[in-house]
């Protein structure tokens, strides 16, 4: 059999684990190549910790370079510029790379243009680099305290690591003794609380009220935003928020590498694939994590996305590995839709939490329950360290796997 050549492009959730799992099913009788632009895979959900100097750039970053070098996995570190789905090229500012199977797992890119002043009036945590900037602002806003707006505006997806940037800042300004000097406003486009862009969970909107109330935070949800300004968030309604501190998770797109190439992904640059995670049009292409579309589960006055975290988005690449090598050595092809895959998140609230626990991600679930409390702080804390452990395990070969 000739040996064919496999590319995947991001090496975060889905592209390390897609990379991890085709070798231990292809081994070294198919060439597997992967593409990043930086070869240090971040474990994002830790960053709700670094604007509050509680977490560096080293705690949560890992040089899969071994990892895969061990497997004899070639890595290319570089920027993948557009794909050619007909010739079967990668693009990249390296010059093109040629594939016989492709997997697309470059994440979202986030949209700073389509509300005025987001970009200029906002912070967040989507990378080191934004967290720095955030913690600087939020040093500042620590020694000249005033109101906080903590926002998801429409189209939004992240709703999870907005409240626990809401719940995280809002200890911390307890921690500071200045509760009753920074008053915290939540800003959502769901229609209620905790509903996610998912329709709710469990008994979520009934805990978040607790958590608003016990912590005296204002909140306005089914609410779009007008515009950001240096000194206040203005609403579509016409009200004006005042803020000193404005954190804002934007909705996300797919990647320009992605949107620049045509018949690839759908306006919004999200890649329609079938339940096995393969691309609608072409059979040799395949996408995991939150590159992939996935629709809302029902539709809202105000546009919400549908959020793709990180346990589903290793689901969606072992299913992309599995359904890889069927098509090379043949098998049973696999199928498991966005919204079959269980739901498994903590909530960080800075010293309680909330675990989130379902049998599927979207309704309708058999099971699904969350749990409030201390405990889910400290489980927050012990994933952290136990997925970061098992990356650096994961460096030598069959000993333990993701
Ligand atoms: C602040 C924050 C908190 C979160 N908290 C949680 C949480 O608590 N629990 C949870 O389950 N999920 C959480 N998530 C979501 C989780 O981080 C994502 O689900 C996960 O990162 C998705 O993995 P991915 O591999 O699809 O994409 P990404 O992690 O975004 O990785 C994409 C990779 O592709 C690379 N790439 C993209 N474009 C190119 C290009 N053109 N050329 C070369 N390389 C490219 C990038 O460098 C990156 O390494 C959080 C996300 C954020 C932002």
């Amino acid at each position: 059999m000739t040996k064919k050549k496999i590319v995947i492009v991001g090496s975060s959730f889905a592209g390390y684990t897609a990379a991890l799992e085709l070798y231990d099913r292809l081994g070294s009788s198919h060439s597997i190549t992967v593409i990043d632009r930086k070869p240090n895979f971040l474990f994002m959900p830790s960053l709700i910790w670094y604007p509050f100097g509680l977490r560096e750039e080293e705690d949560l970053s890992y040089d899969v370079r071994q990892s895969y070098s061990n497997r004899g996995i070639q890595f290319i570190q570089t920027e993948v510029l557009s794909f050619n789905p007909e010739t079967q090229i990668v693009n990249t500012k390296e010059g093109e790379i040629v594939y016989d199977y492709l997997v697309i797992a470059t994440g979202p890119k986030a949209d700073y243009d389509y509300i005025p002043g987001l970009r200029e009036h906002t912070h967040s945590i989507l990378g080191v680099p934004a967290a720095q900037e955030s913690r600087t602002a939020w040093e500042k806003l620590l020694e000249n305290p005033g109101p906080v707006v903590v926002v998801s505006p429409q189209g939004a997806a992240c709703f999870g690591a907005a409240y626990e940037f809401l719940f995280n800042a809002r200890h911390q300004v307890g921690k500071h003794k200045l509760a009753d000097q920074i008053k915290f406003t939540y800003v959502s486009a769901e229609p209620f609380p905790s509903h996610f862009g998912i329709g709710g969970f469990a008994n979520g909107e009934f805990l978040t009220k607790q958590f608003f109330r016990l912590y005296n935070i204002d909140s306005r949800f089914n609410t779009s935003v007008a515009s950001f300004e240096e000194d206040g968030v203005r609403l579509n309604t016409g009200e004006f928020i005042p803020s000193r501190f404005t954190f804002a998770m934007p909705r996300f797109l797919g990647v320009d590498a992605v949107r620049n190439s045509p018949n690839l992904a759908n306006a919004s640059g999200w890649i329609e694939v079938d339940d096995g995670y393969r691309h609608r049009q072409y059979p040799n292409i395949y996408a995991a994590g939150v590159a992939i579309q996935v629709d809302p589960p029902s539709s809202t006055d105000v546009p919400c996305g549908v959020p793709k975290t990180g346990y589903p988005s290793e689901e969606m690449a072992k299913v992309v590995a599995h359904n890889i090598a069927v098509d090379i050595n043949g098998g049973e092809r696999k199928a498991l839709p966005y919204g079959d895959i269980a739901a498994l998140c903590i909530m960080d609230a800075g010293n309680m939490g909330m675990m989130i626990l379902g049998d599927k991600m979207l309704p309708n679930r058999h099971f699904e329950v969350i749990l409030p409390g201390p405990q889910a702080h400290w489980a927050k804390i012990g994933f952290e360290k136990y997925f970061l452990n098992m990356l650096e395990r994961s460096t030598t070969p069959h000993k333990v796997p993701l």
